[in-house]
């Protein structure tokens, strides 16, 4: 963990996981996914250590709404495919 996660600990879940904490949750895994740097797997985003504060939010909240691995994967990439790229 990096020291900025030991200062501001987790990033609290919504009371009440709503349709579009999933949608922002999907977002936020799919731009904070990991990439190799020289000392392990970084968020691409931020380059926190992954996975990075949002990357564990994004999983949490769609945890938490009961969606499966495979279904957040199916999620994230289809969000990836659909993403307007600049
Ligand atoms: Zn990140």
């Amino acid at each position: 963990m990096d020291r900025i996660d030991e200062v501001l600990g987790e990033v609290p879940l919504p009371p009440y996981v709503t349709a579009e904490d999933v949608d922002f949750a999907v977002r936020a895994i799919a731009v904070h996914a990991p990439e190799q740097g020289p000392d392990g797997l970084r968020c691409r985003n931020d380059q926190a250590a992954h996975p990075c504060r949002l990357h564990r939010w994004g999983q949490r909240v769609l945890a938490e709404r009961g969606l499966s691995e495979a279904q957040v994967r199916a999620s994230v990439t289809h969000h990836e495919a659909s993403a307007v790229r600049p």
